[in-house]
């Protein structure tokens, strides 16, 4: 069972009065004269504050993505989502989060900045997770569990089941990390929002919308939980050229669904090449834009690509990433120079 939002909101969030802008005072159209914000009369449009609650875009949002606007949080990239649960839920020096390992390193550094312990607990060698072992590792000071999936860098689909039990099983919020799911043939578990009030699900304009430019992620969760988000971020969080940028993909969401379809192409014959490289020792399976794998010595081909002017990222530090590159998946042209040079490496 859930603990109440009120359990889970650190006290002083709770109490917070928000701080209330111009544009939350008065939000209508019909006005022509506005002399509330002390904008500056000149340099339309940019002259003006931005919708704070990017009310147009959340409308369309929604219907793609089958939800109420109600339930949907923007930020600058899925990081300010991460961030604020942690200064939404967790106290510092009391509560604690468990997440999968190895995994996005944003978690851990949101973590330590909020000053909120990190406990990991460590992927099997098929990189699934144990909801029994996430639940081994929490007490009744755990807030938020973080998982991915796809997960990066591992690149594979976390078992929905497992998800599920999570989800059933947990006091706390599940923050699950979907920012690779346009490229996954698991369904997102958006659709299943209803059914579970603890879940908070994360997606991004970063990847499949090739938007990491503008800086815009999406929370998805009860309208409970969006509240507190919408409480405590700033009051302008999403810039008026990010939110306008984000309405004309969604226009040309046709475009973004031939790219998911070119990139998993890619990734499959890609990663079919790897098998071939003498350099490579194993080719992880992949759901996402990107694929692990383990070579004989990552840091010297890591190096060796540099030079060659390619760069990949070197995972060899990150637990049970010993010896692994995580390949992006490019243009075919650019994989192709990516494969050429590895077949050059003697
Ligand atoms: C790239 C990535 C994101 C995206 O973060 P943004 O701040 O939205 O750019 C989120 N989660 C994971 C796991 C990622 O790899």
């Amino acid at each position: 069972m859930m603990k109440t939002l009120q359990e889970l909101v650190r006290a002083n969030i709770g109490r917070l009065k928000p701080y209330s802008s111009a544009r939350d005072e008065y939000q209508g159209a019909e006005a022509s004269v506005f002399l509330d914000a002390n904008e500056n009369p000149y340099n339309c449009p940019n002259n003006r504050y931005p919708d704070p609650l990017q009310g147009e875009l959340k409308k369309n949002l929604a219907k793609l993505k089958g939800v109420p606007p109600e339930s949907i949080f923007l930020g600058n990239g899925s990081d300010e989502a991460i961030d604020l649960a942690f200064r939404a839920f967790c106290e510092p020096r009391t509560d604690n989060v468990v997440a999968i390992e190895p995994t996005y390193g944003m978690y851990a550094v949101c973590a330590e900045i909020n000053d909120v312990e990190y406990r990991r607990v460590l992927l099997d060698e098929h990189f699934q997770f144990s909801a029994e072992r996430m639940l081994e590792a929490a007490d009744g000071h755990t807030k938020l569990m973080f998982l991915c999936s796809p997960n990066n860098p591992t690149g594979n689909d976390l078992d929905p089941a497992e998800i599920e039990t999570l989800l059933r099983r947990f006091d706390g919020l599940v923050v699950l990390d979907e920012a690779y799911n346009d490229f996954s043939a698991q369904p997102s578990f958006l659709k299943r929002l209803a059914e579970f009030p603890n879940l908070v699900v994360l997606q991004t304009f970063s990847k499949a919308w090739g938007c990491a430019a503008i800086r815009l992620g999406m929370a998805f969760a009860s309208a409970d939980i969006i509240g507190v988000y919408n409480k405590i971020k700033y009051p302008y969080n999403v810039n008026q050229l990010t939110q306008q940028q984000a309405m004309e993909m969604l226009h040309r969401y046709y475009e973004i669904e031939r790219w998911v379809e070119m990139l998993k192409q890619e990734r499959d014959r890609v990663e079919k090449e790897f098998k071939a490289l003498p350099c490579v020792q194993h080719v992880f399976p992949s759901n996402a834009n990107f694929f692990l794998v383990r070579v004989t010595d990552a840091v010297k081909i890591y190096n060796y690509l540099v030079g060659e002017g390619i760069i990949v990222r070197n995972r060899h530090s990150v637990a049970l990433c010993g010896n692994c590159l995580r390949i992006t998946v490019g243009t075919k042209a650019e994989n192709e120079s990516l494969i050429e040079a590895l077949k050059r490496f003697a």
